[in-house]
């Protein structure tokens, strides 16, 4: 429909471009569900973004998978009406009138389609969400295919890598068979087999090196 607004096939999910610097330049995406869409992460602001995504159904949540990703989140939260989630640990001042905070370390759902999993390690309250109909895996700054293959960007890490290690091992309980991070290439497994032989793969390595 625009050029802006891209979607993968078949999943229901639209990447929103405007990357916001506020960001640092992350990529967001849009849930199209019955149920209410999900804004994942937030782009910037801009009113012809906000007719594609209204044009879409506009979002009945926004939801935020860490404090360096929240943009825009204000402003949109005014111009679509969406209550924003975030978890309480990732919340400050910029971000104390988020409607729904999570609090402890879940997992949440959202209806029966959409769960919230906890995974700290990049920042302590860093959350990817898992929307089951489609497998898709937002992973926000948690985990991505970048340019030398898996990374958990280290060097950007604000809590703890061996903690962020461990919620990488827990990815390979969930359901799923496409990846789509913050920054990175966003990935489409072959199965879920497929994705856990990658994942381990990549925490052999890792475990080798600490
Ligand atoms: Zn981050």
């Amino acid at each position: 429909m625009t050029v802006h607004v891209v979607k993968f096939i078949d999943t229901g999910v639209y990447h929103c471009g405007y990357h916001s610097d506020k960001s640092f330049g992350a990529a967001s995406y849009l849930i199209v569900r019955a149920e209410g869409n999900i804004l994942v992460d937030s782009p910037r602001y801009t009113t012809k973004l906000e007719n594609n995504l209204k044009m879409l159904g506009g979002a009945r949540y926004m939801f935020l998978t860490h404090s360096d990703d929240v943009a825009d989140h204000e402003k949109w939260s005014n111009h679509l009406g969406c209550e924003r989630i975030l978890h309480l640990l990732e919340v400050d001042h910029s971000t104390a009138a988020v409607e729904i905070k999570l609090e402890g370390s879940g997992p949440w759902n959202l209806g029966d389609d959409v769960t919230l999993v906890h995974t700290p390690g990049h920042t302590e309250g860093s959350v990817c969400l898992l929307y089951k109909p489609h497998k898709v895996l937002f992973t926000g700054d948690h985990f991505a295919m970048g340019e030398l293959g898996w990374t958990i960007a280290e060097r950007y890490n604000k809590f703890s890598v061996p903690k962020q290690l461990s919620s990488v091992k827990l990815m390979l309980d969930l359901d799923f068979e496409w990846m789509l991070p913050g920054h990175g290439r966003r990935t489409k497994f072959r199965d879920v087999e497929d994705k856990n032989l990658s994942l381990r793969a990549f925490l052999e390595t890792k475990m080798q090196l600490l």
